[in-house]
Formats: C-alpha cells, sequence, structure tokens
C-alpha cells in the first residue's frame, strides 16, 4: 500500500467501480471464512506485461538472469487496445509491467494513452535507461502515467551497477531531472516519482544519505525495500545485516520466508496477470507461464470466473500451496520503515 499515489488512485474511482471492488473484496472474506470459493464482483487490478526482454542483467531477476523459459516478445498493440477496452467497465488498478523493461516497448506511451482514456490508475516501473531522453521524458508526462517507479539501488555507480549489471545511475538521475522538468512545464503533477532502493548488502552503507540524494535529484518518495532473492546462496551473498530488510532465514540450508501467516491469497479476489502472448497467469510469481488459466482475447471477467481459475484458488482455501507460493511476499512488509 505504501507506492500508492491515493490522490491520483481516488480519480480512477467510479461509483459503479467502488462497488465492484467492495463485491470482490467481500467474497475473499468470505471465502476465507467458509473455507470455499464465493466470487463476486470483478478483478478490479490487473498487471499486463508489454514486454519480457530487458535491457540489463540483474542477477535475482529470471528475465536478466536469462532463467525465464517463456519465449521473448513484445505484446502487439491491437490485443493490448482489446483488453483494455473490453475490462475498463471494472479495472481500476493498471500494473503496466511485469517481467522485463516496459519503456522497451515500442508503443508504451501509447499503451499508457488508452488506458488514461479509460481512466484507469496506470504504473509504470522502470530501470530509467530509457527515459534518460527528452522527447521520451516530455511524452511521457504528456502521456498521464501517475505513478512511475525507478530503480535506483545506490547513490554511486558502483553500488548501483553491482547489482543493476550494465545500467548507467547517471542515466535515472537524468530521467528523474527531466521528468521534473517536462511536469514543470506542462503544469503537470505526475507522474508522481517512486524510487525503489533495495537494500543489499553491498548499498546499506548508503542508507543514511539515499533518501537526501535521491529527493535531490528529483524522486517525490524513496521506498526501502527488502531484496527478493531466489536461493540460500543469493541469500548469504546479498541479504543486509539489517534485520528490517531481510524476509529470509535459512533453515537446514534453505531458504524460508520470515513472518508469513496466510489464510489465504486475497490477490486471486481482485487481480490477475497477463502475459506479453495474452496468456492470464494468477500473479506476477508465475513468472513461466506454471498455471495459465485463460487467453485475453476473452474478456477477463469469464478467465477470472473459469474453472480452471475456480481450482486454483479452491486449492490455495485449503492451504495447498502451488512451489510459486514459496518465495511469495504477499502479506509480508516488504517496505519496512
Ligand atoms: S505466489 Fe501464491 S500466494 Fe503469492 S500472490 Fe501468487 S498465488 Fe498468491
Amino acid at each position: 500500500m505504501k507506492e500508492i499515489y491515493w490522490p491520483q488512485l481516488l480519480r480512477a474511482l467510479t461509483i459503479p467501480k467502488a462497488a465492484t471492488a467492495l463485491q470482490s473484496l467481500a467474497s475473499y472474506q468470505i471465502s476465507r471464512w467458509r473455507k470455499k470459493e464465493h466470487l463476486w464482483g470483478a478483478p478490479f487490478v490487473a498487471h499486463i506485461e508489454p514486454t519480457n526482454t530487458c535491457d540489463l542483467a540483474c542477477p535475482q531477476c529470471d528475465t536478466g538472469a536469462g532463467r525465464s523459459t517463456r519465449a521473448k516478445g513484445f505484446m502487439p498493440l491491437e490485443l493490448y487496445r482489446t483488453i483494455i477496452e473490453r475490462n475498463a467497465r471494472h479495472l481500476i488498478y493498471l500494473i503496466l509491467y511485469d517481467q522485463g523493461e516496459p519503456t522497451l516497448h515500442p508503443d508504451y506511451i501509447e499503451m499508457i494513452r488508452i488506458a488514461k482514456r479509460h481512466r484507469l490508475y496506470v504504473v509504470c516501473s522502470s530501470n530509467g535507461q530509457r527515459l534518460a531522453d527528452a522527447d521520451y521524458a516530455r511524452e511521457l508526462v504528456h502521456s498521464g502515467l501517475d505513478v512511475l517507479m525507478l530503480s535506483a539501488d545506490g547513490i554511486t555507480q558502483e553500488s548501483y551497477g553491482a547489482y543493476r549489471r550494465g545500467g548507467s545511475l547517471e542515466k535515472v538521475k537524468t530521467a528523474m531531472a527531466l521528468v521534473n522538468e517536462m511536469r514543470l512545464r506542462l503544469h503537470r503533477r505526475t507522474p508522481h516519482i517512486q524510487v525503489q532502493f533495495v537494500v543489499m548488502r553491498h548499498n546499506e552503507h548508503e542508507l543514511e544519505d539515499a533518501e537526501n540524494t535521491l529527493t535531490a535529484w528529483g524522486a517525490d518518495r524513496v521506498l526501502f525495500k527488502s531484496p527478493y532473492v531466489r536461493s540460500a546462496a543469493a541469500a548469504a551473498e546479498l541479504l543486509p545485516s539489517e534485520p528490517r530488510y531481510r524476509r529470509y532465514g535459512i533453515e537446514e540450508g534453505r531458504l524460508r520466508t520470515l513472518g508469513i501467516r496466510r489464510g489465504s491469497c486475497p490477490r486471486l479476489w481482485y487481480s490477475l496477470v497477463v502475459h506479453w502472448d495474452g496468456h492470464v497467469v494468477p500473479c506476477c510469481f508465475d513468472k513461466d507461464d506454471s498455471y495459465i488459466l485463460g487467453q485475453a482475447t476473452q474478456p477477463l471477467r469469464e478467465i477470472w470466473h473459469n474453472q480452471a481459475f475456480s481450482d486454483f484458488r479452491t486449492r490455495l482455501l485449503h492451504q495447498q500451496w502451488p512451489e510459486l507460493c514459496g518465495n511469495c511476499s504477499n502479506g509480508l512488509k516488504i517496505y519496512p520503515t
């Protein structure tokens, strides 16, 4: 919730959409209580993946490390347009990225414009490399994007580049300056610039200065995040010493997520993910299409109500967690204060 920019999110709300969202959330609570799936309303949050390609090589990212088994590609603009037009009636919150760097999509700005024409709250998360270009930054501000999340896990190139391999901190800094300049020029308050600083062993010595430095460079908000890692070996290498930013423990040589208490998974009652090729999967932790629940050429509401999705929800209601849930951040404080 920390990353939500409420003034813009409230603008995307209409009474019918709010009513649909309340129905969905109520059906989750009742399902949890009865241990039986009840489903009302419609999904009001969608992640759409413009592309699963990336220009950096971050080691714990499946895309950056080349571990992903999915074919690489870019969502056709017509498929995207169909998804938005068909589903905008119940969608409120559009997360316009998943795996990969979304700004590499040649129609990314147009994708934002389409969603904004349908009054959705739109969030982009980017490594910022493409944005260090005045024309692109102007178009991005013009597009009406609500939130721009930028990754900057360091305030020197040395600490930043240790994880964001192939990335330039100078470009991230330029991107922030350009977006700020364009916002001023165009008299806009958006996109709200949120810088995400993943706290790791090699950059935690910069924690004290990071907020002031990143704010001076143009961030509206700086969020310090605990790192996601895939293995006990990576945890040993990357986790910082500060306990607040360690979401894992290691037991008998295996990675274990700390402090997780789950009744079930609320996300399955309000959101879904669409990969670039239209495959619909339950959540962003399904990085390799392990559970394809439908194809987004169909209305999302229909997929959300289909048997495959229902079976998946029921499985989690009965605490039968699939492997992908083992490293999920759902229910964790990933942005400790
Ligand atoms: S990984 Fe599992 S618990 Fe986490 S959001 Fe996905 S389905 Fe829910």
